[in-house]
C-alpha cells in the first residue's frame, strides 16, 4: 500500500465517502462509503477513483428490478427515512420512523416479507402509524386505508410539545391504551403521564390471574387490533414475546375470551 489519497467526504456517483477503513488482504486501501440508498459498506480506493464503484451495488440491481413497483416502494421507503432533503421528511425519518435492519440489508428480504403488491393496492402502509417499516407493521394498502390510518393518529399538545398519543405513552413507559383511558377519564396530562399503573387486583380477570398469563389485557387488545388491521398472528408473536401458537389463539379468540 503506497501513499493513501484522502477521499474523505468526496462524492462518487451515489456514494459519499466516510472514514479510512484500513487495507484489505491485498494491501489495498479501503474507505467506508454511504450510498444514497442508505447502505454503508467498505469500498476500494481504486474502485472509487476509477469510477468502477458508483453505488453500493443497488444501482446495478436497479437496472434489473427498478421496473417493479415493489422495488420502487422499497427505495422510496428507505429514502423517506434517511434523506432529510425530501419534502415529507418530518413525517418519516424526521420523527424517528426507521426501516428495520432486515429490510435495509436487502430488497429480497423486503419482497419475501411483503410479498408482491396485490392488484388494487396502491401503497405500503404502516399499521401503527408511529411504528417502523418492519414485518408485522406493514401491509399493501389502498389509498383509503392509508388516509384512515393517518386520521386516527391522535396528536396531543403538552408542555409546548406536540406528539402523538403513542409517542407520549412510549416516553412515559405506559401502554397507549392506559394513557388513552386515563385521558378519556378526564385526567390532566401531568397526572396521566406520571402515575404508576395499578397492578390488576386478584380475581379481577381470568386472564391476568392465570399463572400462565404471558401478557396483559392491554397486550391482548392491541394484538387483536393489529390482527384485525391485517398483521398475521405469527408476525405479532415476537413483538408480544410469546409463541406463535399463543398469538394465534389470542388473535382468533380461542383464549382470553373474557375480552372479546
Ligand atoms: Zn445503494
Amino acid at each position: 500500500m503506497g501513499r493513501i489519497t484522502n477521499l474523505e467526504n468526496k462524492r462518487y456517483g451515489m456514494l459519499t465517502v466516510g472514514s479510512f477503513a484500513g487495507a484489505n488482504a491485498h494491501r489495498q486501501a479501503m474507505w467506508t462509503a454511504r450510498c444514497d440508498c442508505g447502505v454503508q459498506k467498505n469500498i476500494l480506493s481504486t474502485s472509487l477513483l476509477t469510477g468502477k464503484s458508483r453505488s453500493c451495488g443497488c444501482s446495478r440491481v436497479k437496472h434489473l428490478k427498478s421496473r417493479t413497483v415493489e422495488f420502487r416502494t422499497w427505495t422510496a421507503v428507505k429514502s423517506r427515512c434517511s434523506n432529510h432533503r425530501l419534502s415529507g421528511w418530518h413525517n418519516y425519518g424526521g420523527r424517528g420512523i426507521r426501516v428495520c435492519d432486515r429490510w435495509l440489508a436487502s430488497f429480497d428480504n423486503f419482497l419475501s416479507d411483503m410479498g408482491p403488491r396485490p392488484d388494487g393496492a396502491s401503497s405500503i402502509d404502516r399499521i401503527n402509524n408511529d411504528g417502523d417499516y418492519e414485518p408485522g407493521n406493514c401491509r399493501w394498502a389502498t389509498h383509503g386505508q392509508q388516509g384512515f390510518n393517518r386520521r386516527t393518529t391522535r396528536l396531543i399538545q403538552h408542555n409546548s410539545k406536540v406528539r402523538s398519543l403513542s409517542d407520549w405513552a412510549a416516553r412515559a413507559g405506559l401502554s397507549v391504551q392506559t394513557l388513552s383511558r386515563r385521558l378519556s377519564r378526564g385526567w390532566d396530562m401531568d397526572r396521566a403521564l406520571t402515575e404508576t399503573p395499578r397492578l390488576g387486583r386478584p380475581g379481577q380477570h381470568a386472564g391476568t390471574l392465570h399463572n400462565m398469563a404471558k401478557c396483559s389485557d392491554e397486550d391482548v387488545r392491541s394484538m387483536r387490533a393489529l390482527f384485525a388491521a391485517g398483521a398475521s398472528a405469527s408476525s405479532l408473536a415476537p413483538r408480544f414475546n410469546m409463541s406463535k401458537q399463543n398469538a394465534n389463539r389470542i388473535c382468533t379468540g380461542k383464549t382470553w375470551k373474557h375480552l372479546l
